[in-house]
């Protein structure tokens, strides 16, 4: 597979990269934002949607700052799963994440921003031609989409990657950048449920970091992951469970958030709510894990079966919960 050509462009401060962004922009230049390009350009040498410019964010020291509530978007996947400044459950999830090779170049903004996986779409060129395309990559040909079909307005790409639900469980933020300016959001409102979009991002927007609420040391937890080879592969389901102020009655927050079953990560809040509402120990965690299970709604379009991955969730849910009827 040949890559494409493309010009890289390597600002050295944000406001440079907001320029450079802008003056794209105004000329008619199509361009993505590129991290450690882990994703980025294996997508761009399957021909998925390359554009003639990309913007490295490799050389901007003010987004790769980490602290315990503060977390660059160039934070290194592995600088995040190593740091002791990393909240526990939050470099488990980091750990779990592709190898350690991949965590090494593959950075916190590209793994937020990760495009939808589908494997009618990630696939080289001549394979999707040969199936005459899809809808999310259907080089002008008006493709149907092949996991919804007859229609070839909605894409349901999965969201396949490993932090954003212990990040949202955590009540983050999401920073973002833009010639326009700046504007923040709970990372939990930052998804967009179109595998096409994917997320809130304007044209010329970036993410420059995400925190942490001051409480997050009192939160405990645990982040489990489905996927087909420990050593590197994607959440087919991931389940975060994180929860604060344990006594005789149960905990006083509960928080639970899934990744890799649709095409935008989710935070449970009824289904937590309700489990806190009601709290009976074990039997609390059977049925939040059950009401999970339910709503969640995987499509057929990643290696494992929807109703498998709908029966693991279940499983997930009630592995994450286990510290939480001994503490
Ligand atoms: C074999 C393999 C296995 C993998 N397994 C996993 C896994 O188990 N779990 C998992 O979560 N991921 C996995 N990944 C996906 C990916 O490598 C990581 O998620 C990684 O974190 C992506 O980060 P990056 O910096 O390389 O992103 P890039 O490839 O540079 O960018 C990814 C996307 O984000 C956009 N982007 C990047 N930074 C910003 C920013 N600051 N603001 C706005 N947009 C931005 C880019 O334009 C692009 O669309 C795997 C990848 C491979 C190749
Ligand atoms: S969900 Fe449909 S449009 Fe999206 S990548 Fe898959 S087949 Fe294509």
């Amino acid at each position: 597979m040949k890559m494409p050509p493309f010009r890289v462009l390597s600002p050295k401060s944000l406001d440079e990269a907001l320029h450079m962004s802008r003056d794209l922009s105004d000329s008619g230049e199509a361009f993505d934002w590129i991290a450690g390009g882990t994703d980025l350009l294996p997508n761009y040498k399957w021909h998925i949607n390359v554009k003639s410019h990309v913007i490295s964010l490799s050389s901007i020291p003010e987004l790769r700052e980490l602290s315990g509530n503060h977390i660059g978007a160039m934070v290194s996947i592995n600088d995040l799963a190593e740091d002791a400044v990393t909240h526990p459950v939050l470099a488990k999830a980091a750990n779990s994440v592709a190898s350690v090779l991949i965590r090494k170049s593959g950075t916190v903004g590209g793994n937020i921003c990760l495009d939808t996986r589908c494997y009618w779409v990630n696939q080289s060129e001549t394979w999707r031609e040969s199936i005459d395309w899809c809808y999310k990559c259907d080089c002008g040909t008006g493709a149907d989409c092949r996991v919804i079909p007859n229609q070839n307005t909605l894409c349901v790409a999965t969201y396949q990657a490993d932090l954003a639900p212990v990040l949202m469980c955590l009540g983050a933020t999401i920073h973002l950048a833009s010639p326009s300016g700046t504007r923040s959001l709970p990372l939990c409102e930052f998804f967009e449920l179109d595998g096409m979009t994917r997320n809130v991002l304007e044209s010329g927007e970036l993410v420059t970091h995400i925190t942490i609420p001051e409480d997050s040391a009192e939160w405990s937890g645990d982040y489990q992951k489905l996927r087909q080879r420990d050593s590197w592969d994607f959440p087919e389901a991931g389940v975060a469970v994180l929860w604060k102020g344990v006594s005789s009655s149960g905990p006083a927050n509960l928080r639970v958030a899934t990744t890799g079953l649709e095409s935008i990560p989710s935070l449970h809040l009824e289904e937590a709510e309700e489990a806190l509402s009601r709290w009976r120990g074990a039997e609390t965690i059977e049925d939040l894990a059950e009401s999970i299970r339910k709503a969640v709604k995987p499509v057929q379009n990643t290696w494992f079966s929807p109703s498998y991955r709908r029966k693991m969730v279940k499983v997930l849910t009630k592995r994450a919960c286990r510290d939480l009827l001994v503490s």
